[in-house]
């Protein structure tokens, strides 16, 4: 049987140092504090900004929420992350994505402090990470290495295949994967929707990522036996269930766990470790900005 990667075990390890760094922070006079800015009526992501307020709350970061309404115009976003990064009881800001047709996302990622950016999506955070000097690690790519750190998975040396090129999931993750440091030195092989063959990639990866948003299309049969397979897809499906829904990866669970040595679930794999991490970088967003050194990756 492979081994269960547990996020929710590892998250909650991540978390409980977070509620630590806030109190060494607290005894610097310091509360953290993030803002997320919601410029959308789309349920999904109006959830995901209320789970993140949550989270904030149960370690001790002050959360500020800021909505605006999805047809004001782009200024009002700008204005908004503006006061956003003059405030100094805000260390970390999140713009929740995806922004509507008329707002430039890019503009937007832009626009945010790049020392308040707990996202990693601007530019100078994007650069630092691909030189290996990364400030703000984007939280999921991010998550995904602690878990690998976690259960001790080499990646040093490995064939790794990370499928799915996002500039939120694949490329960090690859970028991550070929660092020279811990939870690095990996072969790294990066396939997306125009890879010719990707069973033969796959057939010969020692660690798959999975980030490509089709539900349970990496089967059993494509896995390398004894490969560690993680499973960032978060699909939505019909199903006979309350909600009419599940959530399941992007890989067949039943089948791949039969082949794989250690693999994440859906849910309770990568999700709640993105969570954590998110908690993560604000606590060092706060440390960096004033001048509390916590000692943070
Ligand atoms: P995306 O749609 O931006 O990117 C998908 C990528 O998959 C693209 O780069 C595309 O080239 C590639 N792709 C498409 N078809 C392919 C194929 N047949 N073979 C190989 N590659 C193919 O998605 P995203 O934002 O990177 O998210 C990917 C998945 O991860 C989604 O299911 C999303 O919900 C989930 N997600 C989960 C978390 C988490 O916390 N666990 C965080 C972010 C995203």
């Amino acid at each position: 049987d492979p081994e269960i990667i547990d996020g929710n075990a590892v998250a909650a390890d991540v978390r409980e140092a977070v509620a630590g760094h806030v109190e060494t922070l607290a005894a610097a006079d310091v509360t953290p504090g993030l803002a997320t800015v919601l410029m959308s009526e789309d349920p999904a992501s109006e959830t995901y900004v209320s789970m993140k307020q949550r989270d904030c709350e149960e370690v001790g970061i002050d959360g500020i929420h800021v909505e605006i309404d999805a047809d004001a115009p782009a200024s009002e976003l700008y204005d908004t992350i503006d006061d956003l990064n003059e405030r100094e009881d805000v260390h970390g800001i999140l713009v929740q994505l995806p922004v509507p047709d008329h707002v430039d996302k890019r503009s937007v990622l832009r626009q945010v402090d790049p020392e308040k950016d707990v996202d990693g999506f601007h530019p100078e955070n994007v650069g630092r990470l691909v030189a290996g000097d990364a400030r703000f690690k984007p939280c999921t790519p991010h998550g995904v290495q602690k878990l690998l750190d976690a259960y001790d998975v080499e990646t040093e040396g490995a064939d790794a295949v990370v499928v799915g090129r996002s500039d939120i999931v694949g490329k960090p993750m690859a970028n991550l994967l070929i660092q020279k440091s811990p939870v690095g030195n990996a072969t790294t092989t990066v396939c997306h929707s125009r890879t010719e063959d990707l069973d033969e990639k796959l057939g010969d990866a020692d660690l798959v990522i999975a980030a490509a948003g089709i539900p349970e299309f990496i089967d059993g049969s494509m896995i390398n036996p004894g490969a560690t397979v993680i499973d960032v897809g978060i699909n939505r499906v019909d199903a006979d269930t309350d909600k009419g829904y599940e959530l399941v990866g992007d890989v067949d669970y039943d089948s791949a766990s039969k082949v794989a040595g250690a693999i994440t679930p859906v849910p309770g794999g990568v999700g709640p470790m993105t969570r954590a991490m998110l908690l993560y970088n604000t606590v060092k967003a706060a440390g960096l900005q004033r001048g509390v050194d916590l000692d943070l990756d």
